[in-house]
């Protein structure tokens, strides 16, 4: 069994790959369980215009069923999205995923107080203190708004994008943290590690980091999922083995993945060692 819950399309305004060119590559890769989670990022600020990241869904979810069965041999196919969330659309969020029989979905931060992370406007007019701190009281102030969700995408995604962000002693905001943990095991939700930032923005690390790791563990945490955040099929399953080695180390017994929005469990060790 080879798990990546996290990989992109052409239905993603930034993958031009054909969703079955991905397909084809993760069965290449030896990958037997892959999400599609395609983009929807509602009211996303891209340099000063303001404009829905979104898609045609009763397509995507048909041309996947399509290739579900084309491909039923070879690989499980899940459909999934990821969500980008902010505080003011809980509703928006919320409607999207009450309508779709989504089996996964990642609610993923990708812009702070309107500002897009990627092309680092919102960096500029912070310090790193302040800039995590608004980071992490706006994630969970819209997470705590969503009826429904799987894992948080590229938990401390920051570092992809600013380096003081590096040096920055991530246990200042575990306070804050703590919180956003708890209300994911509480509502056995989880978190996902992905490698994206690793083949993409040559990070030493995937995100997140050991330390976050080892804090969600502290608290009991055990939602996990596994995902490349591929654009293109060569990234497929990037670090797969590595990933689970990490989590092994840390002390993980399951990763996860999920249909209908329900976690099934998979042992590490069983995956790692069989
Ligand atoms: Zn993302
Ligand atoms: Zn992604």
């Amino acid at each position: 069994m080879k798990i990546d819950f996290h990989s992109h399309s052409s239905f993603s305004n930034d993958s031009q790959a054909p969703i079955e060119d991905m397909v084809k590559g993760a069965i290449e890769k030896g990958i037997t369980h892959l999400a599609f989670t395609d983009h929807i990022d509602y009211d996303y600020d891209e340099d000063g215009v303001t404009s829905d990241w979104a898609f045609d869904l009763d397509q995507y979810f048909e041309t996947i069923e399509s290739l579900k069965e084309k491909y039923q041999s070879q690989i499980q196919l899940h459909t999934g999205v990821e969500l980008g969330v902010q505080p003011h659309l809980g509703e928006r969020c919320n409607k999207l995923v009450h309508q779709y029989a989504f089996d996964f979905v990642i609610a993923s931060l990708h812009t702070v107080d309107r500002k897009d992370l990627y092309n680092k406007k919102y960096f500029k007019t912070r310090t790193p203190e302040q800039a995590l701190r608004e980071y992490y009281d706006s994630y969970y102030n819209s997470v705590i708004q969503l009826d429904d969700f799987s894992v948080l995408g590229h938990l401390d995604l920051y570092l992809r994008y600013w380096e003081p962000l590096k040096s920055e002693p991530i246990k200042n905001y575990f306070d804050q943290i703590e919180m956003l943990y708890k209300h994911l095991i509480q509502n056995e939700k989880g978190i996902e590690v992905n490698s994206g930032g690793y083949f993409k923005y040559n990070l030493m690390s995937n995100n997140p980091s050991d330390d976050l790791l080892k804090f969600y563990k502290s608290l009991k945490g055990e939602v996990i999922t596994l995902g490349s955040d591929a654009h293109t099929p060569e990234h497929i399953g990037t670090l797969h083995d590595d990933n689970l080695k990490r989590l092994d180390a840390i002390g993980f017994k399951y990763v996860c993945t999920f249909k209908a929005m329900k976690p099934e469990y998979h042992s590490i060790k069983t995956l790692l060692y069989t």
